[in-house]
């Protein structure tokens, strides 16, 4: 709580010092004011900031293990997903919607079932949920935290921020409900990839011990791209594993 609060007063402080500044026209005081802003804001939308939230961002290994994450399950693709990932023995962590595990938990047991490991990512993913407060974004991601554990048999506190997206409230309810907040080392962006040969090649670039890749499994850029991918980063002698609870 004390977080939360710290985290309130600064962004009131700053924006009052912001307009006081500027009516008082000691303007060099507002643009330090509006510096700070604009730092608390690149928070809102980074990941790797960790501002607002911890996110665990990469593996802790020196192994060459590496983590696929597909965000938005399940999907119409997911089978699909799952069966690229049987036929190379690789292992993922797929991060569902609370209101689509509910709707089909018979993908999200399979997605268990085949050694994947699974996470929640909100109840509904919707962006307006970042302007809630703490009882409605709370209810939120509890939602989403008991519909993915029920239809995966079993409890999960892996959590994924929808839109990579955090603020001073959602930080405090992830504490709270004692999430594990994973981020990413790797964004693939490939909802909006329109080139697959060069989205492939870029990842592989990009690919090191203990990262974290983000996709999405409703992407059909992913879906076409993922067997070619995944014969390129095992070829490099990594491991694709599945995220783990515990200090990984
Ligand atoms: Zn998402």
């Amino acid at each position: 709580m004390i977080r939360y609060i710290i985290t309130q007063l600064t962004w009131l402080l700053l924006l009052v010092a912001a307009v006081a500044a500027f009516y008082l026209e000691m303007y060099w005081l507002g643009g330090l004011a509006l510096l700070g802003l604009a730092c608390l804001l690149a928070g809102v939308f980074s990941v790797r900031l960790s501002m607002y939230c911890k996110n665990k961002n990469k593996l802790r290994t020196t192994d060459k293990y590496v983590a696929l994450t597909f965000d938005d399950a399940p999907t119409e693709n997911t089978e699909k997903v799952l069966e690229i990932l049987r036929s190379k023995g690789a292992r993922a962590t797929f991060f569902c919607i609370g209101k689509y595990a509910e709707e089909h938990p018979e993908m999200v047991q399979r997605i268990v079932a085949e050694g994947h490991a699974v996470g929640s990512h909100t109840q509904h993913h919707k962006i307006s949920y970042t302007f809630k407060g703490i009882r409605a974004v709370k209810r939120e991601l509890r939602e989403g935290m008991e519909s993915v554990s029920a239809a995966a048999g079993k409890p999960t506190r892996l959590f994924r921020l929808p839109f990579g997206v955090s603020n001073p409230v959602i930080g405090y309810c992830v504490r709270k409900l004692n999430l594990i907040s994973v981020g990413w080392s790797v964004r693939s962006f490939d909802t909006t990839a329109k080139n697959i040969p060069r989205l492939r090649n870029k990842i592989l670039r990009r690919v090191k011990n203990g990262r974290i890749i983000l996709f999405h499994d409703y992407s059909p850029a992913t879906l076409t791209m993922l067997p070619w991918l995944i014969d390129g980063i095992q070829y490099r002698g990594f491991y694709l594993v599945p995220l783990k609870e515990d200090n990984q």
